[in-house]
C-alpha cells in the first residue's frame, strides 16, 4: 500500500506536471472545467473496487448495499436537478449514453438526422466513421449561411424529406440557444423521436439560465463533466414512461457491464452541488464572461484584423472565433494563446476554407475560468489578452505576464 509516488515515480510526475499546467495555464477550452475536490474524493475511492452490473436493488453481484445508497442518491438527484421522471446515471462517457438511446430510439439501418459535424454537431450524431453513422443512415442538416444559425424551416425539410426515426437537437461547437419546441413539432409531424444531447449546456439548464429541453424532448443525453463541471462521464434523462425501459437496457446490458461505481458516486454529489446558488452564481458569471469575449472580439481593432465572431455573439457558454479573414490560422490561434498561457481548441467554421488540421476558427469557453472565480472584471482583461494575441504584432511576453497577474490571483486545488 505504498503511495504513487513510491509505487510508479513515472506516473506519479504526470499527475504533478498536469497539475502545474492546469495552475498555469488560462483554461478555455469549452468543454472542459474544474471539478471540486469532493469529486476528486469519490473518484478516488475504494468505490472502484466494487462490481454492480444491474440497477439498484437488481444487482447480479453480492455485497451492493451502499453502491445500491449512492447510484439511487444519483439518479434521484438527477431527476430533481432537471426536472425528469427518469434518470439512468450509469454511461461511462457522453458517447456511450448517446449510443445507448439510440440503440432504444432506433435499429441498425434507421435514418437519423443531425447537425452536420463541421457546423457544430458531435461525433455521436452520426459521423460515418463512428458507431452512429455506421450502424444508421446518418443525414444531416447545416446552419444557415447567412446566419449560421439553426434554420427550422431547413430541419422540417430535411425531416420531411428523409424521414428519420430520431431527430438530434444538440452541438459541441455553436454559441446560441436551439427552439426545443420547433424541433418537437418538427419530429411529431414526421413521426420521429426527439432526442436533445445538451452535453454543453447542461450546466446552464441546471441553473435555469437556457431553456430546458425535457418538456419537449423524447430523450435528453448529457455529459456530466463539462459545464456541469462533475465527473467525466454520461446520463441519460426522460419523462416518456414508454421508454424508461428501453433506456435502461441499452445502456446495461446493451452498452456496458459493470457500472463505475466511484464515478456514479461523484455524479451524485456534482448532482447536489448543481442544485446549489453558488452553482448558479458561477453559471451567471461563464455567461457574462462569454459574452465580453465576444463583444471584445467584435471590437472595430478586431475586427480590422479578420477577426469576428460567429453569429456575431455568444447566448452560452463559448465564442466561435471566425478566423478565414485572417491572416492567422485556427492552428496559429492556438498556438499564439497557447505562448501567452491561454489552452482552447481550434475548430473549423461552417465551409471551412482551410483544412481541418488548420482551421479558420477557435471555440473558446468560459466555464472552468468561472469555476476558478473569475468574474466580470477577469474576463474583460481575459478577453482583452485574446484579442491581443490574434491582431498583427503581439508582445506575447507581455500578453504572458498578463496572464500570470490572473493565474496568481486565482489559485487552482490551493
Ligand atoms: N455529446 C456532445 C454534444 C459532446 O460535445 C460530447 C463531447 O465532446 C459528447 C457527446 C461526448 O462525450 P464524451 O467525450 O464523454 O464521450
Amino acid at each position: 500500500n505504498a503511495p504513487l509516488a513510491e509505487v510508479d515515480p513515472e506516473i506519479a510526475a504526470v499527475l504533478e506536471q498536469e497539475l502545474g499546467r492546469q495552475r498555469d495555464y488560462l483554461e478555455m477550452i469549452a468543454s472542459e472545467n474544474f471539478v471540486p475536490r469532493a469529486v476528486l474524493e469519490s473518484q478516488g475511492s475504494v468505490l472502484t473496487n466494487k462490481y454492480a452490473e444491474g440497477y439498484p436493488g437488481r444487482r447480479y453481484y453480492g455485497g451492493c448495499e451502499f453502491v445500491d445508497i449512492a447510484e439511487n442518491l444519483a439518479i434521484e438527484r438527477a431527476k430533481k436537478l432537471f426536472g425528469a421522471e427518469f434518470a439512468n446515471v450509469q454511461p461511462h462517457s457522453g458517447a456511450q449514453a448517446n449510443a445507448a438511446v439510440l440503440a432504444a430510439l432506433a435499429t441498425p439501418g434507421d435514418t437519423i438526422l443531425g447537425l452536420e459535424l463541421s457546423h457544430g454537431g458531435h461525433l455521436t450524431h452520426g459521423m460515418k466513421l463512428n458507431f452512429s453513422g455506421k450502424l444508421y443512415n446518418a443525414v444531416a442538416y447545416e446552419v444557415d449561411p447567412e446566419t449560421y444559425l439553426v434554420n427550422m424551416e431547413t430541419v422540417r425539410a430535411q425531416a420531411l424529406e428523409h424521414k428519420p426515426k430520431v431527430i438530434i437537437a444538440g452541438w459541441s461547437a455553436y454559441p446560441r440557444q436551439l427552439d426545443f419546441a420547433a424541433f418537437r413539432a418538427i419530429a411529431d409531424e414526421v413521426g420521429a423521436y426527439l432526442w436533445v444531447d445538451m452535453a454543453h449546456f447542461a450546466g446552464l439548464v441546471a441553473a435555469g439560465l437556457h431553456p430546458s429541453p425535457l418538456p419537449h424532448a423524447h430523450v435528453v443525453s448529457s455529459t456530466v463533466h463539462k459545464t456541469l463541471a462533475g465527473p467525466r462521464s454520461g446520463v441519460i434523462l426522460s419523462n416518456d414512461e414508454s421508454l424508461f425501459k428501453k433506456l435502461n437496457s441499452a445502456v446495461f446490458p446493451g452498452q456496458q457491464g459493470g457500472p463505475l461505481m466511484h464515478v456514479i458516486a461523484a455524479k451524485a454529489t456534482a448532482f447536489l452541488l448543481a442544485a446549489q446558488p453558488e452553482f448558479k452564481d458561477r453559471q451567471e458569471r461563464t455567461l457574462r464572461g462569454a459574452s465580453i469575449l465576444a463583444s471584445r472580439l467584435t471590437q472595430p481593432d478586431a475586427k480590422a484584423a479578420g477577426i469576428d465572431v460567429l453569429t456575431g455573439g455568444t447566448d452560452v457558454h463559448l465564442v466561435l472565433v471566425d478566423l478565414r479573414a485572417s491572416e492567422v490560422d485556427g492552428k496559429q490561434a492556438e498556438n499564439l494563446l497557447h505562448e501567452v498561457g491561454i489552452t482552447v481548441n481550434r475548430n473549423s467554421v461552417p465551409w471551412d476554407p482551410r483544412p481541418p488540421m488548420t482551421t479558420s476558427g477557435v471555440r473558446i469557453g468560459t466555464p472552468a475560468l468561472a469555476t476558478r472565480g473569475f468574474g466580470d472584471a477577469e474576463f474583460t482583461e481575459v478577453a482583452d489578452i485574446i484579442a491581443n494575441a490574434l491582431m498583427p504584432n503581439p508582445d506575447l511576453a507581455a500578453l504572458a505576464a498578463r496572464v500570470k497577474v490572473l493565474t496568481d490571483a486565482f489559485p487552482l486545488y490551493a
